[in-house]
């Protein structure tokens, strides 16, 4: 299997490279093969990138808001187009299984252009009148933004953060995770065909490094990382020392809280969802599940059952719904975490183990019951497709819990009682919560973190602020009268 692209960057409207770089391998995660190599990004690329990206910008930001949404547009409707192409691709690079990239990866970026776009025209400044002088404001792009990208939603991250920026009038230099390189050049390839002036969305290759050099770079005003914390506080301290404009989209250990009253089946199917989904590598997760002591019995033995159904494989096959983890890496890592469950004594309900599947980097979708709030599998971000269920007696206990650590990106609540649902809801330390369903992030909706899971917003009517900035105007509409 082969998913080598044409080059490893695109910069400036083609595709460029360097093999002075050092080495990237692209290995599919379900057979452990190398399907790409690409090559980090030299200076020279990196050069190029900014260069093209600062000189195209001054152009964009002049163009009415209608053509620039129109070439998002043009870019949203190919998208959808070519969907399953690009979703085979998501799922070489990522290991996810068709199944989800065919509804939840190009099609939720599209999703992003297509609302950016139509959002740029309606941006506009206000008059605020002062008497005889007045004062006008205008939102004006911040100019050269770099995006830098988590492995689990290559595709969509490009778009989360490539849409609002060239819809506001910036450019984008983009550098996907080193593990997931390729979906964010076939962007690339369709704003081009799309319309789109060559070194507005620049895609450069590479580790920490290259993220390192980019945001470092006077001619940047602005970072947007999805990432890890770890990686979120250097890449903020950088930025900081240019006082650059920050979105964080960082980690999680999200709460899921389900009572007594709740509908079982739904219940079963939230936690489900915000567990094993794309293999629980997703940022949002609700991987604490508290859950009241009266419907526990009941919800374990449905999760299990459900769970042990869950069909596990050949991510390529539309019948898989379960892939493989992204890395070797990642797949030592999440099962380090099982040990750790078992050794501080969780319950193992169901999974733990590798399958049936030999090659590859699959683990059984795992739960673990009985868990307590110390235990390292309640504390610490596993991003692999382990659930732990925790017990609670009361509301005021639960949410206190819930809220016990230093993450705050998402929440969610099962009940039938919806006055409580709110009141649970308004307490709970989060940027995205649900009510009733789980992992939902339409491009309406804003998204983010609060806490060290994150700063700004991503998506909706929010991200106008975070890619933007007011000019204000004072006009003085008489003599100036100085008194000297
Ligand atoms: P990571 O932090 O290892 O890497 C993220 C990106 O940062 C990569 O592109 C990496 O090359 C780059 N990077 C690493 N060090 C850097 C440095 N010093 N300077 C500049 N760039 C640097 O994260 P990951 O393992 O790719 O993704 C998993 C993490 O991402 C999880 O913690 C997950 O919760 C988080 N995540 C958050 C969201 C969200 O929206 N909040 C979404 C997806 C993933």
């Amino acid at each position: 299997m082969k998913a080598q692209p044409t080059a490893s960057h695109f910069v400036d409207g083609a595709y460029l490279e360097d093999a002075a770089g050092t080495a990237i391998d692209v290995v599919y995660p379900a057979t452990g093969e190398v399907i790409a190599r690409l090559y980090e990004a030299t200076p020279a690329i990196i050069e190029r990138a900014l260069t093209s990206a600062a000189r195209a910008q001054v152009h964009w930001a002049t163009r009415p808001p209608v053509e620039r949404a129109r070439i998002l547009r043009r870019a949203a409707d190919m998208m959808r187009e070519r969907n399953r192409e690009l979703s085979e691709l998501e799922t070489l690079d990522t290991g996810k299984p068709l199944q989800e990239t065919l509804v939840a990866d190009a099609t939720s970026g599209a999703d992003a252009l297509e609302y950016f776009a139509g959002l740029a025209p309606t941006v506009t400044g206000e008059t605020i009148p002062l008497g005889r002088d007045f004062v006008y404001t205008i939102r004006e792009p911040l100019g050269v933004c770099v995006g830098i990208g988590a492995w689990n939603y290559p595709t969509q991250i490009a778009c989360w953060k490539g849409a609002p920026a060239l819809a506001l009038g910036n450019a984008m230099v983009f550098k996907p995770s080193e593990v997931t390189p390729l979906s964010a050049l076939k962007l690339a390839e369709i704003l081009v065909e799309a319309g789109l002036p060559a070194g507005l969305f620049n895609v450069v290759q590479g580790r920490g490094g290259v993220g390192g050099a980019l945001i470092s770079d006077p001619r940047v005003s602005k970072v947007s990382l999805t990432g890890s914390v770890e990686t979120g506080k250097k890449v903020y301290a950088i930025a900081a020392a240019g006082l650059r404009h920050v979105t964080m989209e960082l980690g999680g250990k999200s709460p899921l809280i389900i009572f007594d009253d709740a509908d079982v089946e739904d219940a079963v199917g939230g936690a489900m969802l915000g567990n094993f989904y794309s293999s629980g590598q997703v940022c949002s997760n609700g991987t604490r599940v508290f859950v009241q002591k009266g419907i526990k019995e009941r919800f374990l033995s449905r999760l299990a059952e459900r769970t042990q159904s869950i069909r596990m494989g050949d991510p390529l096959d539309e019948a898989t719904q379960m892939g493989p983890l992204v890395s070797e890496a990642q797949l030592e890592k999440v099962l380090g975490y099982v040990r750790k469950g078992q050794e501080e004594g969780a319950r193992l309900v169901t999974g733990g183990g590798r399958g049936s599947v030999n090659a590859g980097f699959y683990l059984e979708p795992t739960v673990f019951a009985d868990v307590t709030d110390n235990m390292t599998i309640a504390r610490e971000e596993i991003f692999g497709p382990v659930m732990a269920v925790l017990d609670f007696e009361d509301e005021e206990e639960v949410v206190t819990r819930a809220n016990a650590t230093e993450f705050g990106l998402s929440a969610g609540v099962f009940t039938r009682d919806l006055a409580r649902a709110h009141r649970v809801v308004a307490a709970l330390q989060a940027g995205s919560c649900w009510i009733n369903a789980y992992n939902l992030a339409p491009v309406e909706a804003p998204f983010g973190g609060v806490k060290l899971s994150g700063v700004g917003r991503e998506n909706s009517k929010a991200a106008v602020e975070h890619y933007s900035q007011i000019k204000s105007v004072y006009v003085g509409m008489g003599a100036v009268e100085a008194p000297y």
